[in-house]
């Protein structure tokens, strides 16, 4: 049977942050009950989409998961067990909060199966934090972190985030290499990015916050190399390092055209050569009626959009998301996935970019080489076809 994977959204959080851009807000609690009420029966519902797949991988993610009470996380992992086949050794990962990732709760979610955690901490230090619209701490950070190893949760990822306002090259060093020094087996490490409608967009524009110089930046970046090399942490993907073995499988499986069912609200699903998007709005998605999914003929009303995945689009999402890992893209998993030889359709621009340096060819791979890799989008830009 073929490998599918579960996304489910939880979209609340304590409190908004100021470089945030997802769905996500604060809720009364019953907004909050009423939510899990309508994911369960969404998950319920939809379980026959799944019938030919067993699940290789759970993501919950928000928001922020562990901001709602631990039993609702339990019911939709039961919700899941009772009408999905999950492998045995499926990766359940979920996504916390230091400061809402108490003891209680990391307890409920390893005895519901999590293995693996998500923990926001972004920087290891307070003020850059407080920058940040973070409510948490780095001592908050460290009683979560160690209390999932105390309970035996050995698969921990740590999210951070340089070229935050103020943030020195050396500061960045420190918070790196603190987190290092735990041990940690995942880190995801994402530059600061200034989105549309966040606080520090508005704070940017009214000259309230300054970004780090570009060459800070790039220090930054070779800091990570250095010290994530230092520590055998791997690079496999643009923003993400594991120690051998802690790879993510749930986005190693998103990166490699492995389908995908997301649960709640502006959630995303590829199955069958469509994708789907659910509803955006809270009050939307709570007004559906998922009892009657199966039957309803009419599935757009579920959907704020459905798409027919084009060949070329399929073909320029596998290039986007696979030219991400490391390892790159297998010519013979390209051919198997489009029945097309890989160099036949971009045979002109891979030996440009060889000659360059910027993409190599190991066997029946090419990948982005390091400096490639710094400049990835221009050559991806290059590298898509006509939709
Ligand atoms: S915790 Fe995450 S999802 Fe919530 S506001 Fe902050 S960045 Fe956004």
């Amino acid at each position: 049977m073929q490998n599918l994977e579960l996304y489910i959204h939880i979209p609340f959080c304590e409190k908004k942050c100021k470089y945030c851009d997802f769905v996500s807000f604060h809720a009364t609690h019953d907004v909050v009950n009423n939510y899990i009420e309508k994911l369960l029966t969404e998950i319920e519902s939809k379980s026959f989409l799944a019938n030919n797949f067993k699940i290789s991988s759970i993501y919950i993610g928000g928001g922020t998961p562990s901001f709602i009470e631990a039993k609702y996380i339990r019911f939709i992992l039961e919700s899941i067990y009772k009408s999905y086949n999950v492998n045995e050794d499926a990766e359940i990962s979920i996504e916390v909060n230091p400061n809402s990732a108490t003891m209680d709760k990391l307890k409920t979610y390893y005895d519901s199966g999590i293995n693996r955690l998500s923990i926001g901490l972004q920087s290891a230090n307070d003020d850059e934090l407080k920058t940040l619209g973070r409510i948490h701490n780095y001592s908050d950070f460290l009683n979560a972190y160690n209390v999932a190893i105390h309970l035996g949760i050995k698969n921990i990822n740590v999210d951070l985030i340089n070229g935050i306002p103020g943030q020195s090259p050396e500061s960045y060093r420190k918070t790196l290499k603190q987190v290092l020094m735990l041990n940690v087996k995942h880190i995801s490490i994402y530059n600061l990015i200034i989105e549309n409608g966040t606080a520090f967009k508005t704070m940017l524009d009214n000259n309230e916050i300054q970004l780090p110089l570009e060459s800070d930046l790039l220090l930054m970046d070779k800091i990570t190399k250095d010290l994530t090399s230092y520590y055998r942490l791997n690079r496999y993907e643009i923003s993400n390092f594991a120690k051998s073995g802690f790879e993510c499988r749930h986005n190693l499986g998103y990166w490699s055209d492995v389908p995908y069912i997301g649960f709640g609200l502006n959630s995303a699903s590829y199955i069958d050569s469509k994708r789907y998007k659910n509803k955006t709005k809270i009050n939307d998605y709570l007004s559906l009626d998922y009892k009657s999914y199966m039957l309803n003929k009419k599935i757009d009303e579920y959907y704020d959009e459905i798409a027919q995945v084009s060949i070329n689009s399929h073909i320029n999402e596998y290039m986007m998301l696979g030219f991400r890992k490391i390892s790159g893209i297998n010519t013979d998993d390209f051919y198997n996935t489009f029945n097309k030889k890989f160099e036949d359709l971009f045979g002109t621009a891979l030996k440009i970019y060889q000659g360059m340096g910027l993409i190599r060819r190991v066997e029946n791979n090419y990948f982005l080489t390091d400096e490639g890799l710094d400049v990835s989008n221009k050559i991806l830009s290059d590298l898509l076809i006509n939709e």
